[in-house]
């Protein structure tokens, strides 16, 4: 589903370059939960941000099913975002507009047909548990059934791919629980695959499949979950872990 090979990013600060991600290599299998854990600055956004084309390599190639995301521009990049999702830590939900609102427009967008948007959009609020709530404002909302706007519009365009950036952060840890167990049984019923930045050990635990952990840049550790919490290879992993219980 997604490679990555020989993946540099660096930035021109007025320090000089800054790499924010070093020679990373990456594979991530269709229908996988797979978790990217770190801390502040290690560069997991930045990396993740290149699986849908926000930012370009400065090296390297990521490949997403059939296409080479990194090379692409203009309308087919346009028309390969709009098959992958995103989801963020502080929802990035249109506050004027209602809970309908903001699932329509990425349908909208895509110029799906105005009957079909209404049908896909009731169908979203079903999915994600907020029948009777279409007509709310996003202040209107608790956190955890904002984050249930941001999965719903996010999936509008029936992605093959869904980009998680510390979509949990933000909530509480009962919250965070419901948030993660609607993913889980998205992916489950979907097949869809699922990218998971989380700085919190739990988070990995509950939902992924598999988990890289970035440091300075650099993937330092990956495996299956069960074999990384069993056996943690490095100093930074095994801190996690401790974190964690
Ligand atoms: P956090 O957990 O705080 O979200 P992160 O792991 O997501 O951190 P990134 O946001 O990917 O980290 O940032 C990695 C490094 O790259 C940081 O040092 C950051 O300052 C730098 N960086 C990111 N984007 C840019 C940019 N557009 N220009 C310059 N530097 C950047
Ligand atoms: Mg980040």
């Amino acid at each position: 589903m997604i490679r990555l090979s020989n993946v540099i990013k660096s930035f021109d600060t007025k320090q000089g370059t800054l790499t924010a991600v070093d020679n990373v290599n990456l594979s991530i299998e269709s229908g996988e939960i797979y978790g990217i854990i770190g801390y502040s600055g290690a560069g997991k956004s930045t990396l993740v941000r290149m699986f849908n084309g926000l930012e370009k390599p400065t090296k390297g190639e990521i490949t997403l099913g059939d296409s080479v995301i990194s090379k692409l521009t203009g309308k087919a990049l346009r028309e390969k975002r709009q098959k992958i999702g995103m989801i963020f830590q502080h929802f990035n939900l249109l506050w004027s507009r209602t809970v309908l609102e903001n699932i329509l427009l990425p349908l909208e967008i895509a110029n799906v047909p105005k009957h079909d948007q209404l049908e896909k959009a009731y169908e979203l609020i079903r999915l994600v548990g907020l029948e009777g709530r279409e007509d709310a404002y996003p202040a209107e909302l608790s956190g955890g059934q904002k984050q249930r706007v941001g999965i719903a519009r996010a999936l509008a365009n029936e992605p093959t791919l869904l980009l998680c950036d510390e979509a949990t952060s933000a909530l509480d840890p009962q919250t965070t629980d419901e948030v993660l167990e609607l993913l889980l049984e998205i992916n489950k019923r979907l097949n869809l695959t699922i990218v998971m930045i989380t700085h919190e050990m739990h988070v990995v635990r509950k939902i992924c499949h598999k988990v890289a952990v970035m440091e300075k840049g650099k993937i330092v550790e990956e495996g299956n979950v069960l074999e990384v919490f069993k056996r943690p290879q490095q100093e930074i992993t095994k801190r996690f872990i401790r974190q964690d219980t």
